[in-house]
């Protein structure tokens, strides 16, 4: 018999946290804190292998899963002392969620489960607050009717608010427990009328009812969109957990909160929460109210008048604080705690890893490292290398002048300007259409998360440091303020107000998320500081890695940047980009469309000095480290000119007619220019341009090492090779052009000749290729382009139908598609090195700055990854990470 339900309850558990993949995080996390003997009610856990069954299976359980199920209800029952459908004494239970990662918001709960007609006495007589029992009863039957049964929850509002109307209330709070009472009965009526059935009377009834729910959502829209994001396969599935109710609004002696043991804003050891007096768990993380904070400091750091618990409740506070110790103590990492009062007890519903920013990420590595609770390799494996970049990317300049606009609470650092729009969907449209835009909503929902995911910021006026936009924010980097509650949003009229001021719909304003503060307009921004935590974490990660980590650079700018982010060498300085100065892109086109030899070398005379000149700044900037200097390899269409007035110029700085320009224009048009005249096959077809460029670089070698001595390392290589034919004339124009400048200058310098591999031809091939090959270069660019048959420019659109489809869940271009791409260039590893055994193996597309691509070349053994000069520390990181997570034997995330 299989297993399928794992109880816990009363300093027992079946489970363990170690058994996420089966119970979700939620359920073994709270099999794990009963069994520490945290006060945890009590319940059962249905495994994520029932999910996988139920979508296997129709829709349907396995057969002993009911028993298993009763078995487990009547183990609470035992330790809770009431009974589930008891009109005396009755058991009420939670439906939730919980899947391996946390998916916040985007699957279904049900609370308040078990209450009835009958149930409902009960519940008055045991509470002694008719009041509590029928709220929680209206409460139930809404949720229960909107996630089970499909009856959409406007109807109860509109219920609710003629009832309003008729009493003349304005708030909830002025409804009595007969007003409940009657709402509840119109609630069932509405239920029958649009469904044609009662609402379910039967507690178990309303239990099956519930789990059938949960485990549908797992394939709901936004739980997919969530899945597709974050890259959480749907194989996984959901588990279910039922729990004993435990209530926070039983008055004012109750309470429910969110906690973390340690800020996730910012890191600092400070026990950080919020909590509502007199509230259910949903209320603190929808936004609706404005929650308190646990502690004095908190309360005092957020400049909240509203008592803290630890004033209200020290006792209580008391135990919460250790509780926190215990656990984080316990998992050896920062918690996210859920909690629930009732009536002065404190009861614990949830504990997990808490998301954090990318500053609170590093502190809290660093920190727990230097307080021994854990080591060095475990604080390398703790900061997602992606989310550096939000560490990485300028900040607010503190000089610049500023309209101060509102304040709001830090909910996700970062600085972010942007036109301001007021719908998710205007978001991504708008976004599409190439703009920046800052999300402005009242409170932002599960529903939003696409819109969110494209904008520069979040703002929103209501809502805390754990609200849905908060949370979520937090795990995208995208800066959020959050309850900025001075700002009044118009949906109508598409604006928003503060004081006398009104934003329109496209107008600019700039979030500060570290601050929590909104300006009007564009306020300018300044670099980020790279000491302290940062520079500690990245010592530790150097220490661990094995692969060198360069960067794709060739102007003096990008290569400064990437020596101060510590790369180690430029791994691809891409020649043509050279040559996008305006200056220098007329006597490019004349090279270009010249139409012979003797044309072609009076542009190329041209050129030579500037490209000298590039090469002897590169070199100096990158002193003491390799320089791979790629020779030309223009995709046509990028340099052919295209106006009038570029044809004119063309066609003055050549000295010929316009027509003539405009003729061989049209001539060098080329259908498919990608895999056009492109790459090594210009110089196989005019040699003279590489015969340039290799002068350029060895004569700007020789000059920079006559002052600076031996530290100019050049890399010369030839591009888009596809046959060891394309590349023997190359190289040997390499070597004679170095041997004919160093006679010329009566001095050497060492230097090395290789090629990219971007072609999967070039792949088949790399043991004849590794021949003429002191190295290979992994273009990935191309060799997904050319292996996938995608275009590089124009996959985009489909390969997103593609992503969410699950055929190529990451889009090949960012993250390497292991399986096919990745084969291709194990097997080039492998014949390169067969061929050349000291072969240097390195890799320069876009790839070389993804943490997962990171891990393949960890895999295939590169000597080198080379990335943009920005994600220099994150390969860095990752590369660490790589070593780490290939000696514990994990696989590539595919
Ligand atoms: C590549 O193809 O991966 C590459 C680095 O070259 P480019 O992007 O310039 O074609
Ligand atoms: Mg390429």
């Amino acid at each position: 018999m299989s297993k399928w339900v794992y109880f816990f309850g009363d300093g027992q558990a079946e489970g363990r946290a170690d058994m996420k993949n089966l119970l979700g995080g939620k359920g073994a996390n709270l099999a794990e804190m009963s069994s520490l003997g945290i006060p945890v009610p009590a319940g059962f856990t249905i495994t994520t292998e029932v999910c996988t069954y139920y979508y296997e299976n129709g829709e349907t359980y396995p057969d002993d899963l009911r028993q298993q199920v009763a078995d487990a209800l009547g183990n609470i029952e035992r330790i809770m002392g009431a009974k589930f459908g008891d009109p005396e004494n009755p058991l009420l239970v939670s439906v939730r969620s919980g899947a391996r990662t946390s998916m916040p918001g985007m699957m279904d709960t049900v609370l308040n489960l078990g209450l009835n007609d009958t149930t409902v006495h009960g519940l008055v007589k045991l509470s002694g607050d008719a009041r509590f029992a029928y709220d929680s009863y209206r409460r139930f039957v809404t949720m229960y009717s909107d996630v089970v049964l499909g009856v959409d929850h406007y109807h109860f509002e509109e219920l609710l608010e003629a009832l309003k109307e008729d009493k003349g209330y304005t708030l909830d709070t002025d409804l009595t427990a007969d007003d409940w009472k009657h709402l509840v009965g119109a609630y069932k009526a509405k239920v029958l009328e649009q469904l044609g059935s009662p609402f379910p009377e039967d507690p178990v009834e309303q239990m099956w009812g519930s789990i059938g729910a949960v485990f549908g959502s797992w394939m709901n829209q936004r739980a997919k969109t969530y899945r597709r994001l974050h890259h959480i396969p749907g194989h996984w599935g959901t588990a279910v957990n039922v729990q004993a109710m435990v209530f926070g609004n039983m008055g004012t002696s109750s309470a429910t909160g969110v906690c973390f043991s340690r800020d996730p804003s910012t890191g600092e050891n400070a026990f950080y929460g919020e909590y509502l007096v007199n509230a259910q768990g949903e209320d603190v993380v929808a936004g609706i109210r404005t929650p308190q904070n646990i502690s004095i400091a908190g309360k005092e750091k957020n400049k909240s008048d509203l008592p803290a618990m630890e004033e209200t409740m020290p006792v209580i506070y008391k135990e919460l604080v250790e509780i926190r110790n215990r656990l984080e103590q316990h998992y050896k990492d920062m918690q996210d705690m859920e909690f629930t009062i009732q009536r002065d007890k404190l009861w614990m519903l949830q504990t997990r890893n808490g998301k954090r920013t990318a500053a609170a990420a590093l502190k809290i590595a660093v920190d727990m490292c230097n307080e021994g609770l854990i080591d060095k390799e475990t604080a390398i494996l703790r900061v997602a290398p992606e989310h550096l970049d939000q560490l990485l990317h300028p900040m607010l300049d503190p000089d610049a002048p500023r309209h101060l606009l509102a304040h709001g609470l830090p909910a996700s650092p970062g600085a972010a300007s942007g036109q301001v729009v007021f719908t998710a969907d205007d978001a991504e449209a708008w976004a599409q259409k190439g703009h920046k835009v800052v999300l402005v909503r009242v409170e932002t929902s599960p529903e939003d998360i696409g819109g969110m995911h494209v904008s520069q910021g979040i703002l929103t006026t209501r809502g805390g440091m754990t609200s849905h936009a908060a949370v979520v924010a937090r795990g995208m980097g995208v800066p959020c303020v959050a309850g900025a509650g001075d700002i009044r949003v118009d949906y109508r009229s598409k604006t928003m107000t503060v004081g006398d001021t009104v934003v329109k719909e496209g107008e600019v304003i700039t979030l500060d998320g570290a601050k929590g503060e909104v300006f009007l307009g564009e306020v300018p921004t300044l670099q980020p500081e790279l000491s302290g935590d940062f520079a500690d974490l990245m010592e530790w990660a150097d220490k661990v890695r094995r692969m060198k980590v360069r960067a794709n650079a060739e102007t003096a700018e990008d290569c400064a940047t990437a020596r101060k982010f510590g790369a180690e060498g430029v791994g691809l300085c891409r020649t043509e980009h050279m040559f996008f100065d305006p200056q220098r892109i007329i006597h490019i086109r004349q090279m270009i469309l010249a139409e012979d030899e003797s044309g072609r070398r009076a542009a190329l005379e041209y050129l030579l000095p500037y490209q000298r000149q590039d090469f002897v700044e590169v070199f100096k900037i990158m002193r003491g480290l390799p320089v791979t200097v790629r020779l030309l390899d223009p995709p046509l269409h990028e340099f052919l000119p295209h106006s009038d007035g570029e044809i004119a110029a063309v066609a003055e700085a050549a000295g010929v007619d316009v027509d003539k320009v405009r003729n061989r224009v049209s001539m060098l048009k080329e259908s498919n220019p990608m895999l056009g005249h492109r790459g090594c096959r210009l110089g196989i077809t005019y040699p003279e341009v590489y015969e340039m460029q290799a002068r350029a670089i060895f004569e700007a070698a020789l000059e920079v090492s006559e002052t600076a001595g031996d530290t100019v390392f050049p890399e010369v290589m030839i591009p888009l090779v596809g046959s060891v034919k394309e590349l023997e004339p190359m190289r040997a124009l390499v070597d004679r052009v170095a041997q004919e400048t160093f006679a010329a200058k009566g001095r050497e310098i060492g230097y090395h000749a290789g090629t990219m591999i971007e072609l999967p031809r070039a792949c088949v091939q790399a043991g004849v290729i590794a021949e003429q090959a002191e190295f290979f270069s992994f273009g990935t660019n191309d060799l997904t382009q050319t292996t996938l048959g995608m275009s590089r420019d124009d996959s985009g659109p489909f390969l997103e139908v593609y992503a969410q489809k699950g055929i190529y869940p990451r889009d090949p271009f960012q993250s390497i598609d292991v399986d096919g791409v990745g084969e291709l260039v194990r097997m080039a590893c492998e014949r390169g090195r067969a061929t050349r055994p000291d072969i240097k193996l390195g890799i320069c597309g876009e790839h070389g700055g993804d943490p997962n691509s990171i891990h393949f070349c960890e895999t295939v053994n590169l000597d080198y990854v080379s990335c943009s000069p920005y994600r220099v520390p994150i390969a860095r990181l990752a590369a660490a990470q790589s070593v780490l997570l290939k000696g514990q034997g994990a696989e590539v995330d595919r």
